[in-house]
Formats: structure tokens, sequence, C-alpha cells
């Protein structure tokens, strides 16, 4: 992609090493949310390329999903769901657990946010190893759905997480290596 607002985007994004733990890059998007020029620009570039794509639901991954994916939900007339960690929703959920490096984890959705038949695009701030994304396209095949398409700012590129997405599509703005 050679999208000239892409150059301020990754500057912005600020990368704090040994967070949360010793050997991790951790890629911050806060500082990116400081620059309101590159903020609008990323919502921008989204909302481009999906207000065309008839997408029913944006699907936003707890935590980071939440802050990007309402504006894009927003901006191409679609609803905004949550996917959320454990025991956070109130209503009746449906359930998906995924491995992590040290045991399992558990993402949750309302039960009738996403119905048979519509077509979601899940967003969330990084693709690492893909497990997180890979969890919410079960969620939403598990109650009829469709995954358009997955769209995230970062990729983590040498952790093939793309590859984990069951072949949806992947939408990335910015490779760290
Ligand atoms: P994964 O399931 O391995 O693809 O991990 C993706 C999730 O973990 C996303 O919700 C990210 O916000 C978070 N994450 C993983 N690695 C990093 C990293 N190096 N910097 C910031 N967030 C990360």
């Amino acid at each position: 992609q050679d999208d000239p607002r892409l150059v301020r985007i990754k500057e912005s994004i600020r990368t704090i090493p040994d967070f949360p733990k010793a050997g991790i890059l951790f890629r911050d998007v806060t500082t990116l949310l400081l620059d309101h020029k590159a903020f609008k620009d990323t919502i921008d570039i989204f909302v481009e390329r999906y207000k065309h794509m008839k997408i029913d639901a944006v699907v936003g991954i707890e935590a980071r999903g939440f802050i990007f994916g309402p504006p894009i939900a927003l901006g191409i007339g679609a609803k905004f769901v949550p996917h959320r960690k454990p025991k956070k929703l109130p209503g009746p959920v449906v359930a998906e657990e995924y491995t992590l490096e040290y045991g399992t984890d558990r993402i949750e959705m309302h039960e009738g946010a996403v119905q048979s038949g519509e077509r979601c695009l899940v967003v969330d701030d990084l693709i690492a190893t893909g497990g997180t994304l890979a969890a919410g396209i079960r969620l939403i095949e598990r109650v009829g759905a469709e995954v358009v398409e997955c769209a995230c700012l970062i990729e983590l590129s040498e952790l093939k997480g793309r590859e984990k997405l069951m072949g949806k599509p992947l939408f990335v703005l910015v490779d760290f290596e």
C-alpha cells in the first residue's frame, strides 16, 4: 500500500519494550489517538474501504476493537457489536474458547446481536498469532452469520497470524515485523 496517510499513522504508534512482560514489543495505539489527523485518517481509510461492501455489523474485539470499531460502524452505516471477555455481558451469551501461550481464554457475544445471514466485519487493533480474531470468526459463524473480512491497524507479519483466519481476508494498515 502506498497511501501517504500511512506514514503518519505508523509514526504515531508508540513501541514500548518489555510490556506486559520481558521480550514483548508492545505496539501502543493510544499515541495514535492523541494525533487527531492520524486517528481521523485511520478511520477514513477503513470507511472508504467498507462503505460499499454491504456490511451489516462491525464486530469489535475487547478492548481496543472498541476504540476503532464504533467510528467505522457509524461511518459505513452498520451496527456495532462487542465481543467481550468472560462475564462482562449482562444478557444471554454465546461463547468461544481459544488457546493462549499458557491456558485458554474465552470471548462472549450477546445472543441475537448478530443474526443468521448477516455480513460482518471484525475489528481489532492488532493481529499477532491470530488466535483472538480466529475465535471471533468462529463465534460469528456459529450463529450463522458471515465474516466478510477482518481489519486491524497493525499486523505482526512474522507471526503468520493471517494463516489462522480460516481463509477470511485480512486488511491491515501497517506491518511491524
Ligand atoms: P493474537 O491473538 O496473538 O493475535 O493477539 C492479538 C491480541 O493481543 C490483540 O487484541 C492485541 O491487542 C494484543 N496484542 C498481542 N500482541 C501485541 C503487541 N505486541 N502489542 C500490542 N498488543 C498486542
